[in-house]
């Protein structure tokens, strides 16, 4: 039996042959592939701009600076999410509050991040606003804190390509926040290997994050810096600038024309993935010991979690379809929990919703390459240990 992992890429022969295209021609790095898969982000998610860069993790730390994060200033984010929608703020020298999640969803809690808004103490400078699972928040609500209470507002939107608002809209048009950051991990709704990308409606966010994602060094003539530069006259074409201190976090022209044509795909992967999560919902539907993400119309679902009545049971599932090749795994261990927050004083007991989602939850696979039959070997499996376990506890 082969392992049905719970996300995975899926390449086409058209992938490889874009691929190859780019191999045989003059550009390996940024060429021209990068510009077009730029604009095939912004036209689909009806974004002004799109910025590629070498991860979503670096798109998130490009963000955090074009937005004024630093030394001094506070980041919020939610703790129900992978390392990265936190770290980006730790490398700017700010400081992380974790907010708690809906327990119904496993996404940031609105309620909780008004509550805490209302409560006074130091605003956030921004939030990062982490679509989990692919699930969309409600983001003109979040935008309107956002005004009333002045912090800009980052989508990691790793888990979300693809996915729309509920007024239909796709995320990343960026009308309800000030940048959207798409990954392109191969777990992720489309693949570059590695890579990320940064879509926003404003056009400063997306030039500083355009120099900073190549070393703060500019050649375009409109851009310099006249105060700083000696001798004009005398400087030709192989004359550029370094005005800010920037990174190398650049996309290739190899992983921009594989975005390029996996996006061509993108819409029919959501649909897919949406008739697997109808799948287990009927299935799992009648099952009290089992509660699956409730259903959301324009939900991506890069995942699929579901929760068991306590952490035994989790583990004995876990372990059980483990043992019958089916990866299982869980989203997340809350950020606050990792060692490196710990240390800087973050404590346990501070999102209690958080800490039983994670204590109760597994994510079932769902991706394009999970067949009708691999299913139901997964929904058979899972029923299975929840009877032996319930059997057990009894
Ligand atoms: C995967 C992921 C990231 C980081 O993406 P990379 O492209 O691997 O850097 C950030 N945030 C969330 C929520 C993710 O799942």
């Amino acid at each position: 039996m082969t392992i049905i992992p719970y996300s995975r890429q899926d390449i086409s022969e058209d992938d490889i042959a874009a691929v190859a295209d780019v191999l045989r021609s003059d550009f390996l790095t940024t060429g021209p592939e990068v510009p077009k898969f730029e604009q095939a982000i912004a036209s689909y998610v009806a974004a002004q701009h799109a910025v590629a860069v070498a991860s979503a993790t670096a798109g998130l730390h490009l963000a955090c600076i074009a937005l004024g994060v630093g030394r001094g200033t506070s980041v919020w984010t939610s703790t129900n999410s992978f390392a990265a929608s936190a770290n980006c703020a730790r490398y700017c020298g700010a400081a992380v509050t974790f907010l708690d999640i809906d327990p119904a969803t496993g996404n940031l809690c609105i309620d909780a991040l008004e509550a805490k808004l209302n409560a006074g103490g130091k605003r956030p400078t921004a939030l990062i606003a982490v679509h989990y699972s692919g699930r969309p928040l409600d983001m003109p609500r979040i935008a309107a804190l956002a005004k009333l209470y002045n912090f800009r507002v980052i989508e990691d939107a790793a888990h979300a390509l693809g996915a729309a608002y509920t007024d239909g809209t796709k995320v990343g048009s960026g009308h309800h926040s000030d940048a959207t950051v798409f990954s392109f991990h191969p777990v992720k709704p489309i693949t570059t290997g590695e890579g990320g990308i940064v879509t926003t409606q404003d056009p400063t966010v997306a030039e500083r994050i355009a120099l900073l994602r190549s070393h703060g060094i500019t050649r375009d003539d409109a851009q310099m810096e006249d105060t700083y530069r000696l001798s004009p006259q005398d400087d030709g074409a192989w004359y550029y600038q370094m005005q800010l201190l920037g990174y190398h976090y650049r996309m290739t022209d190899i992983q921009a024309a594989l975005g390029r044509s996996q996006l061509k795909r993108l819409d029919a992967f959501i649909q897919q993935r949406q008739q697997i999560v109808q799948r287990y919902h009927s299935a799992l539907a009648d099952h009290t010991a089992i509660t699956c993400a409730p259903w959301q119309e324009g939900c991506g679902w890069h995942l699929f979690p579901i929760l068991l009545p306590n952490t035994q049971m989790r583990k004995h599932v876990f372990e059980t379809l483990r043992s019958k090749d089916i990866a299982v795994n869980v989203h997340y261990i809350p950020i606050h929990h990792l060692p490196y927050y710990q240390r800087l004083g973050h404590t346990g007991g501070s999102c209690p919703h958080a800490e039983d989602w994670y204590a109760r939850t597994l994510s079932l696979p769902v991706h394009t390459k999970l067949t009708d039959a691999d299913q139901q070997r997964v929904i058979d499996t899972l029923l299975h240990a929840v009877q032996h376990a319930q059997k057990a506890a009894a």
